[in-house]
């Protein structure tokens, strides 16, 4: 039976070396690193997404504002305020909560962020610098996968990994970090003629398609390492986009539902909070340190 890949005690000690890196960076800037929140409307999942990061943004001794507009705000006013938070010096990240209104350009509210304080990851050009391998802000989710995936696996080098979803959000930059870290990576999608032929031949899956037990244990290549980014709420409770059961008896390491990647979101928010404050203070981050493998 698998390696359960216990992403919640990874987590854990990831905050605590964050915690400790707020307290230096607390000592030399003579400030905390700041990250704001903007949320719209009161969509009841991005509520609890919000709360969540607002509670372990302060308990890592960071400072959280958190910006509620209406649900009817218009684009404008939205955009203004993204202006004052790239312009505000105690602000080192800015974190807009999605989804937005319809009535607003998502992809235009997320350009207008400076991608120096884009903790997200979801500015066009922190996409390109992590395409072409230059310095940025990596999206939180598929960050946190690979440091799951570095915690089993001694080397990511020259291994099949198959990445199954292509959102913006995970997909995209999961296979980016894959490729950054030497693997063959494939992407398959809604429109791949053959998923689990694809799936059979990979050491590596990470599963990010939003389909309540997709994946089942036989598609997988005996050992393999599977990743399950999928949150689904069912009759049954949270499930992700593997079946567990199945995939438990063939796979050498596999994360759970929940408890494996969904923890590790929030901490690497808060990592690349901490980071952006110490790149724009010019004080020392040691991210070896905050990204090491073990816990
Ligand atoms: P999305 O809906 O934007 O993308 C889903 C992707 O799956 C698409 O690229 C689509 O092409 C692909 N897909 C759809 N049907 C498929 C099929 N039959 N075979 C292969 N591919 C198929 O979703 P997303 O934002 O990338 O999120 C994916 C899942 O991860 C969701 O369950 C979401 O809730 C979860 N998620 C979790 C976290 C976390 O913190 N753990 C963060 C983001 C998303």
């Amino acid at each position: 039976s698998a390696t359960i890949i216990d992403g919640k005690a990874f987590a854990a000690g990831l905050r605590a070396r964050i915690a400790d890196g707020v307290t230096a960076f607390r000592t030399q800037a003579g400030r905390a690193p700041g990250l704001a929140v903007v949320l719209v409307g009161e969509d009841p999942a991005s509520s609890v997404y919000v709360r969540s990061k607002g509670k372990a943004t302060r308990e890592a001794g960071m400072e959280s504002i958190e910006h509620r507009l209406p649900a009817d705000v218009s684009a404008d006013a939205l955009l203004a305020l993204v202006a004052t938070l790239n312009t505000d010096p105690a602000i080192d990240g800015i974190l807009v909560q999605l989804p937005l209104p319809r009535h607003i350009d998502e992809q235009a509210v997320i350009s207008a962020i400076d991608p120096d304080k884009d903790v997200d990851g979801f500015h066009p050009i922190n996409a390109g610098r992590l395409a072409t391998g230059l310095p940025g802000f990596v999206p939180c989710t598929p960050f946190g996968c690979v440091l799951l995936l570095k915690s089993v696996l001694p080397s990511l080098s020259g291994l099949e990994a198959v990445v199954v979803g292509r959102s913006n959000i995970v997909g995209k930059p999961m296979a980016q970090l894959l490729l950054r870290e030497s693997c063959t990576v494939t992407v398959v999608h809604s429109r791949t003629k053959d998923v689990p032929a694809h799936i059979r031949r990979a050491d590596i899956v990470v599963a990010a398609v939003g389909i309540p037990q997709m994946i089942k244990g036989d598609w997988l290549k005996p050992g393999a390492t599977v990743i399950d980014v999928g949150i689904n709420r069912t009759e049954t409770g949270l499930v992700g986009d593997v079946d567990f059961a199945s995939a438990v008896d063939v796979a050498g390491a596999i994360t759970p539902v929940p408890g494996g990647v969904g923890p590790m979101t929030i901490a690497c928010l808060l990592r690349n909070t901490l980071v952006s404050a110490g790149r724009r203070e010019g004080v020392a981050v040691d991210e070896a340190m905050l990204d090491r493998a073990g816990l």
